[in-house]
């Protein structure tokens, strides 16, 4: 039988973490080890340093819901660039407790494309999704206390918007009543918990540029309007301060390997719907100074990951990729192209060829609307047989769209290496990253121009209640902000149903908000759940650790 992830995990031979650093051309000086192979890397003595590395970015097209290997195949990717002898730096996000314990598994890559110790990685590594959770968590304090003791900013108790976290599926926690009991015990209210991922402090982390640009993120952030409907900030109760003092560890890049022993830093992670889905722009910022290349995964399918990738982070970063990589798995192929999620494993080239316009509606929105090199890497599973692969392959080659082969899950880095050759190639193509709409325009043509541009809606409509909101947004200042769509991550259109290359659809916007602090709107086109819950048999039930605190079970 084929070797778990984590079986695989724990045969590696870990380099301690100092001399990891040294690959990546930080000195001892500048680690705070936690144990013997993870660090945080104190960046101070780096910050005039210029940028050189050139970064490649991950991403996917439309998926299943058990993911397609973005981060395999950045891990492996990572590992194939090092191996040709180019010095790469992989920047990840951390993984949640909620689907580590839930469905979906670890986030530390699979097969021989891992990066490790993954238990830690996926469990509570160093610290930080407890401290981003800590510091939300002063701040719905700060805010109930000060309308327990006499409220002078006049907050309306209805409508605090400010939710209190914690790092798991919890649904029993998405509505609670708490402030029960009497006067002494604050005002009742009804309150609710997010997942820590999904917070706004989590947001802010993974864009700020230092500590002092975090503080002033987290100094904006609206948590409650008053009786008359001002917003209030995180600035009224004068939080911001103890906030960043929570998270000044935190804030330092994690530096962690690969199996194969190549550099990685894992840090921060926001969620990848009402938030922009990718690791901390302090780690890729810094990679970039480090590094000849460095290789990043951004969350879900390129229609959301990607498009948020570029037009969020990048715009707030000043960075843009060399070149994009679009994870295609024949599983997916096939689901887009109408296999029911039970059959992906039976060979069907009718279907594989019904699933490829997905595909090339991806690439032509990396190349034309984005102006960037790409490549498909096909992320070969044991289920896919030649002929499946081969007429991937071959579709590709006709409609002269760049492709490799990868094989980094069964094979580590000697399965990545064609992809790695095309994407040194790729970068040095000409690449003028242009972004899918401009922030200066109106809220209204912003989402016309990423709804038509991107998603190929014929338009967008907005309810009644985001009509309205989109007027006060405006009047209160937030107009010139990028946006964060929340949209399924199955469909390039807002219905989860429409697989392949969907057209005559149009977008229908429920709820606009503003996250001040991030810097976006977040427009909801449906329902987000922003605290998951747990499966009928979670993957916890599998976990465990033995007498010598080795844990087993953890995918
Ligand atoms: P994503 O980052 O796109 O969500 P991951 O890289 O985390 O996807 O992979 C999702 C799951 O699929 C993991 O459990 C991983 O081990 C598994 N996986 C990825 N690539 C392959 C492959 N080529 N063959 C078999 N399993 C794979
Ligand atoms: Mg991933």
């Amino acid at each position: 039988m084929a070797k778990t992830d984590i079986e695989i995990a724990q045969e590696a031979q870990l380099l301690p973490i100092v001399d990891v650093a040294k690959k990546a051309g930080l000195t001892e000086q500048m680690l705070e080890p936690y144990g013997y192979t993870k660090a945080k890397v104190d960046i101070h003595s780096l910050t005039d340093k210029p940028q050189k590395g050139k970064l490649i970015l991950v991403s996917a097209i439309n998926p299943t819901p058990a993911g397609e290997g973005k981060t395999t195949t950045s891990v492996g990717l990572a590992d194939a660039m090092n191996k040709l002898g180019h010095n790469t730096l992989l920047c990840l996000r951390e993984p949640s407790l909620g689907p580590v314990f839930g469905i979906k598994g670890g986030a530390a890559g699979g097969g021989h494309a891992q990066v490790v110790p993954m238990e830690d990685i996926n469990l509570h590594f160093t610290g930080d999704f407890h401290a981003i959770g800590a510091a939300n968590n002063l701040c719905a304090a700060l805010l109930d206390n000060h309308i327990k003791q006499g409220n002078a900013l006049g907050i309306d108790p209805r409508r605090v918007v400010w939710k209190r976290c914690v790092d798991m599926n919890d649904r029993q926690l998405r509505n609670v009543v708490d402030g029960l009991g009497g006067i002494a015990d604050g005002m009742p209210r009804q309150d609710g918990f997010d997942i820590t991922v999904a917070s706004e402090v989590m947001a802010c982390f993974c864009l700020a540029t230092d500590l002092l640009d975090l503080k002033t993120r987290l100094a904006r952030m609206v948590i409650a309007y008053t009786y008359d409907r001002k917003p209030v900030t995180v600035a009224d109760i004068k939080a911001q301060g103890a906030m960043t003092a929570l998270l000044k560890d935190a804030i330092k890049p994690n530096l962690v390997q690969t199996l194969e022993n190549n550099p990685a830093f894992v840090h921060g992670g926001p969620f990848a719907n009402i938030a922009h889905g990718c690791n901390s722009v302090l780690a890729t910022t810094t990679a970039l100074k480090l590094a000849d290349y460095v290789v990043t995964e951004a969350g879900f399918g390129a229609d959301l990951g990607a498009e948020k990738f570029l037009d969020i982070k990048c715009r707030a970063a000043g960075i843009a990729p060399s070149a994009v990589v679009l994870v295609a798995t024949v599983r997916a192929l096939k689901y887009n192209g109408g296999v029911a999620k039970t059959e992906l494993c039976e060979e069907n080239l009718a279907a594989l060829e019904a699933g490829m316009p997905n595909l090339l509606r991806h690439v032509q929105n990396i190349k034309d609307v984005y102006g960037l090199p790409v490549v498909v890497a096909i992320n070969a599973f044991p289920t896919d047989t030649a002929a499946e692969l081969a007429l991937v392959e071959q579709k590709c080659n006709e409609l002269g769209v760049h492709v490799a082969l990868s094989e980094v899950w069964a094979k580590g880095s000697e399965g990545g290496l064609a992809l790695a050759q095309e994407l040194v190639r790729l970068c040095e193509e000409p690449s003028h990253l242009q972004y899918a709409y401009q922030t200066q325009d109106s809220i209204e043509k912003k989402l016309h121009d990423l709804a038509t541009k991107i998603y190929y809606a014929d338009g967008v409509d907005l309810t009644p209640a985001a009509a309205k909101q989109l007027k006060q947004l405006e009047e209160q200042g937030f107009g010139n902000l990028p946006l964060c769509v929340a949209k399924t991550q199955y469909s390039f259109s807002d219905d989860q149903t429409k697989l392949g290359a969907p057209t005559n659809f149009r977008i229908t916007v429920r709820n606009l908000r503003v996250s001040a602090g991030a810097g976006f709107i977040v427009a909801l086109t449906g329902d987000i759940m922003t605290m998951p819950g747990l499966p009928k048999i979670p993957a916890a039930e599998k976990i465990d650790v033995t007498e010598d605190g080795t844990i087993v079970g953890l995918f």
